[in-house]
């Protein structure tokens, strides 16, 4: 089987990708996987800069293609907020309750028809030839009041689907992995990284 890294230490964005990858014949390795991987400083503006800087920084330790993920979400109504911030947003704990709270907290008030959102994952590919590929998934939701449901992680309870009346943590793995903006950036990098492998 074809393999590649993907570089992340996120265990609910690995076993996501393992999913997305596995349709294709192809295993993946995350960080997780390896000892002692140094943090990266991910001080990008974006979504693509940061992911291009895990991207490249971990093919330098690795001769071997790599695939490295930026995500977060972005609320229109908080001028993009949390967005490349969306780990962190409530801290250096990275404690998704704590972050979960702070956008609804800062949401009060705001009616349904604006708290528009999404999510947003840049996927940059990088071969130890140097060779690079960043492209853009999104996936567009509302945030509700309150969490509903169990499945996933991050802010999946507080994004609501309305196409499927339901949130990002009320749907199984096998659906979100379907519609999420990691499938959706998958679909647009899959071909150039076919050409990798
Ligand atoms: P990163 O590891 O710096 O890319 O941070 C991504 C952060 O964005 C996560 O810690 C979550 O808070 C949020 N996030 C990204 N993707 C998702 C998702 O699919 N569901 C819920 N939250 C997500």
């Amino acid at each position: 089987m074809k393999e590649v890294i993907i570089a992340t230490k996120n265990a609910g964005k690995a076993k996501e990708f393992e999913h997305i990858f596995s349709q294709y014949q192809i295993a993946v390795k995350s960080l997780l996987d390896f000892e002692a991987i140094d943090d990266i400083v991910e001080d990008g503006q974006t979504f693509e800069e940061n992911a291009l800087i895990k991207a490249r920084s971990i093919a330098k330790q690795f001769n071997q293609v790599v695939i490295a993920d930026d995500s977060g979400l972005e609320v229109d109504a908080l001028d993009g907020r949390p967005g490349v911030y969306s780990a962190r947003y409530a801290g250096e704990s990275r404690d998704d309750q704590a972050n979960i709270h702070k956008v609804l907290h800062e949401l009060e008030g705001v009616p349904e028809e604006k708290r528009t959102a999404r999510f947003v994952c840049a996927l940059a590919l990088v071969t130890p030839e140097g060779q690079e590929c960043v492209v853009r998934g999104t996936c567009e939701g509302q945030i509700l009041t309150q969490c509903i449901g169990n499945e996933g992680f991050g802010y999946d309870p507080i994004f609501y689907l309305p196409e499927l009346e339901k949130t990002m943590a009320q749907i199984p793995k096998s659906k979100k992995n379907v519609l999420s903006h990691r499938a959706d950036a998958f679909m647009k990098l899959k071909e150039v990284l076919m050409t990798f492998m």
